[in-house]
């Protein structure tokens, strides 16, 4: 394993959603503070000098007391080492939240679908919306929305986005739930929402200056893709288990007798303590075979053997919720990838150099 830079602490598997597409399995599990801190004084010695500490759930807000002890544990005895991120559904969220959040310099991501929120939880609608409005004002600089679409709410992702830019947020994420199938028609439907996302977008940024939507913001890394689970991040489950990334326990995590539960899983929080010289490497080293180019799809294609090997990226672990094989991925995934990198290079080649944007371009 390498100096780990990323940690992930799931606080508990409750949460006061059901969001249709959230693969999570709810539980009552919660954390302790004296696992958090056994697992943090453990790693020590492994840390990277900057390491971000994730909180995570269920719904973290609902364990705030929790993430309050954590924060304040780690500053006295790591000293400014850790940076903190908090991903939450954004309903509890209150202004003394977000001034707290403030002071100690987090990064939150607020998961908001636009005009599909209401397929999410009808009753948010407004919390959420309040609280956007709070953070927008407070911490216009330390969050991101995160929007998720799917098969069933692609229609509403264009003017959902044009909205939430029209509002002001600085930082926005766009999301496709691919654990489920999309038809061609809804790969259509994705195709013509992002030209007309590319649009909207190119007409922001030649108002504003700006481009708050990461996912058409430039990669300059390109490579095979290499998935970091196990390699320089650790999750920290509320069940107590130990993951290279909490998304293996969204796969695994019920299911022990699975032969990948023993592959991936570094024990329980009490094993992975006692066991971790001998245990770890051999269990790390499991998640280093997870390379985009050892990925395959349903039809059996290599994604070794793709022209668009090195601009791709697919987590095998959300690939494996629609397959329940880790790293084979489902054939509409694939397209989706193209799609999107389309919708990329068509925004690229609009923009043109720094500063200047070509008429009449097209996504
Ligand atoms: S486009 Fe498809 S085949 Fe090519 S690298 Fe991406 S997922 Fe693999
Ligand atoms: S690619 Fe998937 S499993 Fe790997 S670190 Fe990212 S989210 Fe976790």
């Amino acid at each position: 394993m390498q100096e780990i830079s990323s940690l992930t602490l799931v606080l508990s598997d409750r949460c006061n959603f059901s969001c249709p597409y959230c693969p999570q399995q709810k539980g009552k599990n919660v954390l302790r503070i004296q696992d958090i801190t056994a697992f943090l004084d453990l790693l020590r010695p492994r840390l990277a000098q900057e390491v971000w500490l994730g909180f995570y759930g269920g719904e973290p807000l609902l364990s705030w007391p929790l993430v309050e002890k954590t924060v304040a544990y780690a500053e006295e005895k790591f000293k400014g080492r850790f940076r903190f991120t908090l991903t939450t559904n954004g309903s509890l969220l209150k202004k003394e939240h977000i001034f707290y959040l403030k002071k100690n310099r987090f990064k939150l991501v607020l998961s908001y679908d636009g005009l599909a929120q209401k397929n999410r939880d009808a009753g948010s609608v407004t919390t959420v919306e309040k609280a956007l409005a709070n953070l927008r004002e407070h911490y216009p600089a330390g969050y991101a929305v995160n929007s998720v679409f799917t098969p069933q709410t692609v229609p509403l992702l264009a003017v959902s986005m044009a909205e939430m830019l029209k509002k002001g947020h600085k930082h926005l994420l766009c999301s496709l739930d691919t654990s489920v199938p999309w038809q061609n028609a809804d790969l259509t439907a994705l195709e013509g929402e992002l030209k007309q996302l590319v649009s909207v977008c190119l007409e922001h940024q030649q108002k504003t200056g700006s481009m708050p939507l990461e996912n058409l913001k430039e990669n300059e890394k390109k490579g095979v893709f290499a998935c970091f689970a196990g390699r320089d991040r650790l999750a920290l489950l509320a069940d107590s288990t130990v993951w290279g990334c909490e998304i293996f326990h969204t796969l695994l995590g019920r299911d022990p007798h699975n032969p990948d539960y023993a592959k991936y899983c570094f024990g329980k929080l009490a094993d992975f303590i006692s066991g971790f010289k001998e245990v770890t490497p051999a269990v790390a080293a499991n998640y280093a075979e997870l390379r985009q180019d050892y990925f395959f799809s349903t039809k059996k294609e290599m994604c070794g053997l793709c022209d668009d090997l090195e601009s791709c990226a697919v987590c095998p672990v959300t690939a494996a919720l629609a397959t329940g094989i880790l790293a084979v991925l489902p054939s509409w995934t694939c397209e989706v990838k193209k799609i999107t990198r389309r919708a990329q290079a068509g925004f690229a080649a609009a923009l043109g150099p720094p500063g200047r944007i070509r008429q009449n371009a097209h996504a």
